[in-house]
């Protein structure tokens, strides 16, 4: 049944030929999902670089839609934020990770926090701050377990940004600047904002073992980030030169295929377990 809803959508697609009408589909389909369980959150680990030991872990949503199975997070996430269903889906991936962190910590691993991607929308939501509040009251998880990894864009777009960003910092959250470099920031509005870690686009990290530019990309964003007394985390770790470049210049924390690919809790706990052993060994 599930094949044959698969493909009269396809139909449906073709014949229609828009993108549009496909889109209304998409988000009716979009709005069921949390009632109908479709989402899960698959965790990839960060590794601290001078430990090696695990720093934390970044949640990724995933929709298994029982009319068009596997959904990108790219698809998908977009028409969330238009339509603004991001909302309920933003909480519920809020909330679903402090739950994860509650588990984990009850399930004797080494403890670490989980960081979370919000949207524009979510970020000048007006009921943000309560909102998690209640869910790490709720979950019972030390604050400082969660993270929330925003843009530059979605921090320059308004003057309360900063205020937000203060009041979450006040929760006792941590906050992640996301895909740095990519978007358009102050680096005035930088050293104001209360921010722990800054993230290194993968983009700068692709080519850093041979691209003479992107090297002092990535090296400066590092001087730049320790200056200000923020931590890094690089994105898109996918190589042994990676890793060695990105020690040299004293990137703090590594997040990438080099390490794993983002998995479901069950197999996260697997590949820690592991990791933890093989670096006792
Ligand atoms: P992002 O926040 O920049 O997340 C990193 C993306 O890079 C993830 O894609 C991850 O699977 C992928 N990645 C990790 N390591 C590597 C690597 O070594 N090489 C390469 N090439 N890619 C790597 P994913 O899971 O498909 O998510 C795509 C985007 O969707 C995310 O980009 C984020 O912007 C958005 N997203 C995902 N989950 C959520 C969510 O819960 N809420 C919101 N608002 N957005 C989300
Ligand atoms: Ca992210
Ligand atoms: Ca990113
Ligand atoms: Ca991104």
């Amino acid at each position: 049944a599930k094949r044959m809803g698969k493909s009269n959508y396809q139909f449906y697609h073709d014949s229609m030929h828009s993108k549009i009408q496909g889109n209304i589909e998409l988000e009716s389909l979009l709005r069921k999902a949390i009632k109908r369980n479709e989402f899960s959150l698959f965790y990839q680990p960060q590794i601290g670089t001078k430990s090696n030991q695990i720093y934390g872990a970044e949640a990724l949503i995933r929709w298994n839609s029982h009319e068009l199975g596997m959904i990108s997070p790219a698809e998908f996430i977009p028409l969330a934020e238009e339509s603004g269903l991001i909302v309920p889906i933003g909480e519920w991936v809020i909330r679903e990770a402090c739950q994860q962190v509650k588990n984990w910590q009850c399930a004797n691993l080494p403890l670490f926090p989980v960081s979370v991607n919000l949207s524009i929308r979510q970020f000048y939501q007006s009921d943000l701050i309560p909102m998690i509040r209640k869910i790490i009251e709720e979950t019972g998880i030390e604050p400082h377990y969660l993270e929330l990894e925003i843009t530059e864009t979605m921090a320059m777009e308004a003057e309360s940004a900063t205020i937000i960003l203060q009041e979450l910092k006040n929760t006792g959250v941590k906050i992640a600047m996301d895909d740095f470099g990519t978007g358009y920031s102050s680096l005035n509005y930088l050293k104001k904002f209360p921010i722990d870690h800054l993230k290194i686009d993968q983009s700068f990290v692709k080519d850093i073992s041979y691209d003479k530019d992107d090297k002092d990309i990535v090296s400066t964003i590092i001087v730049l980030a320790h200056n200000l007394n923020m931590l890094t985390i690089a994105e898109g770790v996918e190589t042994a030169e990676h890793v060695a470049f990105l020690k040299e210049h004293k990137c703090d924390v590594l997040q990438g295929y080099h390490f794993s690919k983002p998995l479901p809790p069950q197999e996260f706990e697997s590949w820690l377990k592991n990791w933890v052993k093989s670096e006792n060994e």
